[in-house]
């Protein structure tokens, strides 16, 4: 049998002060359309990247700037060029969610679905076969998530 590699994924904020190394496998890789998602991003959605938040290693902690997005959600920020570089949620406080952009080359896995759908930026199409939720939570079914993703 072989060893089972410990991929490390790095992330850096775009001036780099802000550096993360995380050496555990992604618990998972969503798509998310809700409106704090898309301000902070200022983009159509965010793709997050999920880690066990004890695998990751921080470097360049004075130069983050936190910010409680909601009573739950503090997202972090590099001081110095503004880019968002990892989010925590007290509902779930052994995951630390990485904004995908920030993290250097191939993602640990593959999107899975897109959440909050009933937010989306009224000018963006999803066109891919990922699966959709949204209503109120962001988390309801909706028709598109009836179709199997192919594997
Ligand atoms: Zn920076
Ligand atoms: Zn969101």
């Amino acid at each position: 049998m072989q060893e089972p590699q410990t991929a490390v994924t790095s992330a850096q904020c775009y001036c780099g002060a802000v550096k993360l190394l995380i050496a555990a496998g992604a618990k998972s890789v969503i798509h998310c359309h809700c409106g704090q998602c898309r301000r902070l991003s200022g983009s159509a959605f965010t793709t997050w990247v999920s880690f066990p938040k004890l695998a990751m290693e921080l470097t360049g902690q004075e130069s983050v700037a936190e910010y409680n997005a909601t009573t739950n959600v503090k997202r972090h920020f590099c001081r110095s060029c503004g880019s968002h570089v990892y989010t925590l949620d007290s509902r779930a406080p052994e995951i630390v969610g990485v904004p995908a952009g920030a993290i250097e080359g191939e993602l640990p896995k593959q999107p899975k679905a897109h959440y909050f759908v009933s937010h989306k930026a009224a000018w963006h199409s999803i066109c891919d076969p990922l699966r959709q939720f949204g209503g109120e939570l962001g988390f309801e079914p909706t028709a598109a998530s009836q179709e199997t993703p192919s594997k």
